[in-house]
């Protein structure tokens, strides 16, 4: 029995097979699906996280037939051909003691070409495609298809399948009332309505025996009015074999009183400790995460071996993986470049060990200084400041970013591993950086002062002073540019620092869920209560664009709305005329303005500091430019480390 994580350390008995451990990873679509040589860079994907530890593998979600893709090229299996190109993947990961699960998913009206089909002719609001009813044929036939695929994921040698029967797509339009309109008996009452995914999971389980997993991934909270209500999910769990998908561990855990097949949770779930907490409560058998593992492949192995400290920890951005799958790109990880990128960027031991000076501990510099160092080069880290971290100590601050300190935390502890010579408080200059081989400026940026009549008015303050040194900030605010930046300092404005993370009981309100689970849906009839923001903010823009334009693509509504409720004022197209003692005068849309403030904040972007880089180049150093100080515009994290780690893996 494992001492610290007995429950998460305990293997799983299935009758027919054993699974090592209770942890999951979840199926998240990366695009390696589709890329050319995809099925090589899937094989490294997921040996890799194999080798790391993980109980039991999801792949991301492949269609069983044409009309259930997510976008007319995305991946599909209905062929011995391609099942047999699945075997390099299935390999990679029993070769390193892994186990995996191929999930099949039909995507129905969210599909993204015309070909789409649903119970109902109901459009999406996500699709610009209007689905095509399923005749009692087409759906005959589409559980056929389902079958098949199962059957081929057999024949690819697959552990098992899981069928996707959440989210929206296809089985749960057919569950949910709100998309299934038909009047025949597919359609109607519940039992109806869930008769197709009995009938697909019937039909998998003939078609590949008993020595097969069958995973059924089923939505407890749709978190739309009209879903199911919680006696129709309770009949429908007690068909699956294991029952993945909660949207929070406790709705798991009132389902687990229900019925008596293992149950896998999936939540905001990123550490060993959270994940043994929830086994422990006996809230499910097995936990289910998925973006920690792009974050760190070797999670579960640290955990086992006490390295906790060592864990690459997911921080819930959303930028490299589901920004970029929306984004039509191939996912990554902000913490973790290598994340589906195996066969391209490896950080192989150095031939030709070099005097590197790394200067600037931000997140570019403590990329491109640890791998360096664990490459086997001698690495001199310097940072001005009394610790490492850069920009992030100060995002880190912002509330829902708390997370950003485990970053830190990772790269303090590889600076401890990897030997790298680090020097706090030590600002450099030209002269101290002439006795390396290369140098790297890490330097990040400093934040620009507009040119504004009045800047210099004692009512301005930077975000640094804001969020760094906790000036304090009036009543009544404006906030001028409205990049990231602008909106973390509204968010942190209004929001009342003295309870920063929020609870699951004040998120539960605030977001409109019930935490009964009695409502349809989860979130039927229930009012949003939002709490008294604790400041008047009015955030301001010179382009005419929409507010946020620039923020991530998951995440940026979620920040807009975030504001909406705590009621700050949201104006582009602004000319900022003058500040004064009264506060800031604009002129909009051809009208004179004066708003009234307290503060002013300035978070008008940034400009790099590489005042370094000439003079050193000048005295014949190799010297390179990475994160902000090689440009400050369009900066983020996501970049800083991507540079660092790849200028790190060929120097
Ligand atoms: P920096 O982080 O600026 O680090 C530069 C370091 O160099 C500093 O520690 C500095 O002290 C040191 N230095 C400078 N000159 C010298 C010298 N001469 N000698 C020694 N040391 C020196 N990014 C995201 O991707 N997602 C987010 O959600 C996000 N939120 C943010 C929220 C806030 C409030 C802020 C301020 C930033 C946020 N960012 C976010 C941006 C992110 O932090 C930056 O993109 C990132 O830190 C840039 O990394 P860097 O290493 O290039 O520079
Ligand atoms: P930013 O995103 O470039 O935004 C700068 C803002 O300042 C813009 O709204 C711009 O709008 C305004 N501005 C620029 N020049 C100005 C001037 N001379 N006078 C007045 N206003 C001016 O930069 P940031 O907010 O400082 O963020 C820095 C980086 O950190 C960004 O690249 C961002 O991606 C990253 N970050 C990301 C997140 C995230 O959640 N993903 C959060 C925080 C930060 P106008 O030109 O229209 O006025
Ligand atoms: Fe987690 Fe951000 Fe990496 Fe996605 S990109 S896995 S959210 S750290």
């Amino acid at each position: 029995m494992h001492k610290k994580y007995p429950k998460l350390f305990e293997p799983l008995d299935l009758g027919f097979t054993s699974l090592k451990n209770r942890v999951l990873m979840g199926s998240m679509h990366t695009g390696l699906e589709e890329t050319k040589d995809g099925y090589r860079k899937m094989a490294a994907y997921f040996g890799e996280r194999a080798k790391g530890g993980v109980g039991l593998i999801v792949t991301g979600g492949i269609s069983p037939n044409k009309a259930g893709v997510v976008a007319p090229f995305s991946s599909k299996l209905t062929s011995i051909k391609t099942a047999d190109k699945h075997k390099l993947v299935t390999k990679a990961v029993h070769d390193n003691g892994g186990k995996i699960c191929m999930q099949i998913l039909h995507t129905g009206r969210y599909a993204y070409h015309p070909f789409a089909v649903a119970p109902s002719a109901k459009k999406s609001p996500i699709s610009p495609f209007k689905p095509w009813e399923l005749s009692k044929r087409g759906i005959e036939k589409t559980i056929k298809d389902f079958a098949k695929a199962a059957k081929l994921a057999k024949h690819a040698n697959y552990d098992g399948v899981e069928i996707m029967g959440s989210e929206g797509y296809l089985i749960n339009q057919f569950i949910a009332a709100k998309t299934n309109h038909r009047t025949d008996e597919w359609g109607g009452g519940y039992k109806n309505r869930i008769k197709f995914p009995l009938e697909i999971v019937k039909r998998v389980r003939k078609e590949v025996g008993e020595d097969f997993i069958i995973i059924f991934r089923l939505s407890m909270l749709d978190l739309v009015t009209d879903g199911s209500k919680w006696e129709e999910v309770v009949l429908l769990a007690t068909i699956a074999t294991m029952v993945p998908r909660a949207a929070f561990s406790w709705v798991t855990r009132k389902m687990k009183g229900e019925i008596n097949i293992p149950l896998v949770t999936t939540n905001r779930i990123n550490t060993p400790e959270v994940a043994e907490n929830i086994l422990n409560n006996g809230d499910a058998d097995m936990v289910s995460m998925a973006r920690p593992f792009l974050a760190d492949p070797e999670l579960v192995n640290k955990a086992e071996q006490g390295r906790e400290d060592e864990i690459n920890t997911c921080i819930a951005c959303n930028q490299g993986c589901l920004d970029n799958v929306f984004g039509r790109k191939i996912s990554t990880c902000l913490v973790n470049p290598r994340a589906c990128s195996e066969t391209e960027l490896n950080y192989l031991p150095t031939k030709n060990k070099k005097n590197i000076a790394v200067v600037g501990a931000g997140p570019a510099g403590l990329s491109a200084a640890t791998i360096l160092a664990e490459r086997g080069h001698k690495v001199t880290l310097f940072e001005a400041t009394n610790e490492i971290g850069g920009q992030f100590n100060i995002a880190k601050q912002v509330p829902g970013k708390e997370e950003f300190f485990e970053t830190i935390r990772y790269f303090g502890k590889q600076i401890e591993l990897t030997g790298v010579e680090l020097k706090l408080n030590t600002r450099v200059g030209v002269e101290d950086l002439t006795g390396f081989d290369e140098v790297i400026l890490s330097t990040g940026i400093t934040p620009r002062k507009p040119d504004i009549e009045g800047i210099s008015n004692p009512k301005v303050m930077g975000y640094i002073d804001v969020l760094r040194k906790k000036k304090e900030v009036g009543k009544r605010v404006a906030i001028i540019g409205a990049g990231g930046i602008g909106f973390d300092v509204a968010e942190y404005l209004t929001h009342d620092n003295k309870a920063k993370q929020l609870s699951t009981a004040d998120f539960l309100k605030e977001w409109g869920v019930d935490a009964k689970n009695e409502a349809r849906g989860g979130v039927e009839g229930i009012q949003a209560q939002h709490k008294a923001p604790q400041r008047e903010v009015v955030l301001l823009q010179r382009k005419k664009a929409k507010m946020g334009a620039t923020l991530g693509k998951t995440t940026g509504w979620i920040h807009r709305l975030s504001l909406k409720y705590k009621n700050v004022k949201m104006l582009n197209a602004v000319q900022y005329d003058k500040i004064d003692d009264k506060g800031l005068h604009i002129t909009r849309k051809g009208k004179k303005e004066l708003f009234e403030l307290d503060n002013i904040i300035i978070c008008a972007g940034q400009i790099s500091n590489n005042e370094l880089f000439e003079p050193l180049k000048a005295k014949g150093i190799s010297v390179h430019l990475i994160g902000g100080a090689e440009k400050a515009g369009e900066l983020d994290a996501k970049r800083a480390i991507d540079q660092g780690s790849r200028l790190a893996a060929e120097l």
